[in-house]
């Protein structure tokens, strides 16, 4: 299929170009590179855009024959969204929309979407399935939850087929070491973890050790991107008009702050120093995917399970690239 990938030069987003090309199918990235990185997609054609930009959609659409879309362009930070949440609005919601009209207007109507275990809030129970109600507690988790409305209406009316496709933390690199994780300011757990290990930072700040955990840190279920990856394509396969899916993925497995910290020991060999902090304010004690409609509807399984396995590959991509892309 000839596929438009908005957002395809960000961290989930190059490892599912990477897939896509490899199964054969034509890929064009649209992407502003504000947080992506052109190295991550290269050799794929790459056209350096706006979301919200129409005009350049509709032109993409007719030139490159697009059949369907994935859409990874958002803004992901939960405490950013706190601060600033019109950019989280207007990008998240207001640019989808326009995406979606574009589509409309073009008659493209197959579209993967990235949404998020925001949209779930802080559940009373673990795992979490598709049927827990979602109550999300930050404007992030909103901004998601009401393009998967969004979605289910165009389905609906239009007959778009829609997957919106539920991430819990997503984490790893490529096995080869050649694309990975870099953000700027970098945010998350691992990739944080692994830079304490190249002596990049002192330590490890833990944010909060007074959770209703084991441990008292908080439990997230990381899930290996290239695993993500898979279910992007396996998705898009089932794509036909009107049908409209909404599935998480996830390991099933929850991992605590602190047993994150200690995989990553095993695997670097580095002391790793900590520092106990405050909470940050929006982080629910645990969060665990049920992914089992995902296996059942998509036939797929994640193939990392264990979180040693999935920082090595971190690993690799953090020693091989020590300044990330820039490297
Ligand atoms: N975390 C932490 N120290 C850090 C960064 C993150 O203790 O420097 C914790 C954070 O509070 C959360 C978990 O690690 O419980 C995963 O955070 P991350 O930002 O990687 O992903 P999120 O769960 O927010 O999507």
């Amino acid at each position: 299929m000839n596929i438009l990938v908005i957002g395809g030069a960000g961290y989930v987003g190059s490892h599912t170009v990477r897939k896509l090309v490899q199964a054969g199918h034509r890929v064009c990235v649209v992407d502003n590179l504000s947080k992506g990185h052109r190295a991550s997609v290269a050799g794929v054609p790459l056209v350096v855009g706006e979301l919200s930009d129409r005009k350049l959609l509709t032109r993409v659409f007719a030139e490159e024959k697009i059949e369907a879309v994935m859409h990874f362009a958002a803004f992901a930070l939960v405490g950013e969204s706190v601060a600033q949440p019109a950019l989280y609005y207007q990008n998240n919601v207001s640019a989808t929309l326009e995406l979606l009209e574009a589509m409309r207007e073009a008659g493209v109507w197959r579209i993967v979407f990235s949404s998020t275990t925001a949209t779930y809030g802080q559940p009373d129970k673990i795992p979490i399935a598709e049927s827990t109600p979602q109550l999300p507690i930050n404007p992030y988790g909103f901004t998601k939850l009401v393009i998967e409305h969004a979605l289910t209406d165009y389905a609906y009316a239009y007959g778009f087929g829609c997957a919106a496709l539920r991430y819990f933390n997503a984490a790893g690199a490529s096995p080869d070491g050649d694309i990975g994780e870099d953000h700027d300011p970098e945010s998350h757990l691992i990739p944080l973890v692994l830079q304490t290990a190249l002596g990049q930072r002192e330590k490890i700040g833990i944010f909060g050790d007074d959770y209703p955990t084991p441990d008292g840190t908080c439990i997230r279920d990381y899930i290996h991107v290239d695993d993500l990856a898979d279910a992007h394509l396996q998705a898009l396969d089932l794509l036909q008009p009107s049908i409209n899916l909404q599935l998480n993925l996830g390991t099933g497995r929850g991992h605590s702050v602190q047993a994150v910290i200690d995989a990553c020991r095993a695997v670097t060999g580095h002391p790793i120093p900590t520092s106990l902090e405050a909470r940050r304010s929006g982080d629910p004690a645990e969060l665990v995917a049920d992914s089992s409609l995902a296996q059942r509807v998509l036939g797929w399984k994640p193939s990392y399970v264990d979180i040693e396995e999935i920082v090595s590959t971190a690993w690799n991509w953090h020693q091989k690239h020590p300044r990330g892309y820039a490297s």
